[in-house]
């Protein structure tokens, strides 16, 4: 079993410190026991939004609705671009792409 010391406050993760000492006082850390082998991985990761190409600006000059204006999209992993729209994040009629909620990656998601 493994024991990690995350700060409550900034969310850093320590492998030996029990004290967070980016803030002054230093911060107690919250101690948090992980299982066996697995380190922790995340099932998602943070991709480019394929619709807007990671500008943030939709087709029409709008902010662009797969990623809501930050560029940024979260996209399950392996991340994979969504066939059905071809990563463009746009439905045959023009509108974001459901399935992938306009993103442009399968499964994506606004952050
Ligand atoms: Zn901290
Ligand atoms: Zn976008
Ligand atoms: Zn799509």
């Amino acid at each position: 079993m493994v024991v990690v010391y995350v700060c409550p406050r900034c969310e850093r993760i320590y492998k030996q410190r029990k004290y967070c000492i980016h803030h002054d006082p230093p911060i107690k850390c919250t101690t948090i026991e992980l299982g066996h082998s697995h380190p922790p991985q995340s099932s998602y990761s943070i991709e480019r939004c394929s619709a807007c190409n990671g500008t943030g600006v939709g087709l029409y000059g709008n902010r662009c609705p797969g990623c809501r204006g930050t560029g940024e999209v979260k996209v399950p992993n392996p991340p994979r671009r969504c066939s059905a729209c071809n990563g463009t994040g746009i439905n045959a009629y023009g509108s974001p792409h459901q399935a992938c909620h306009g993103t442009g990656w399968a499964g994506g998601r606004p952050l």
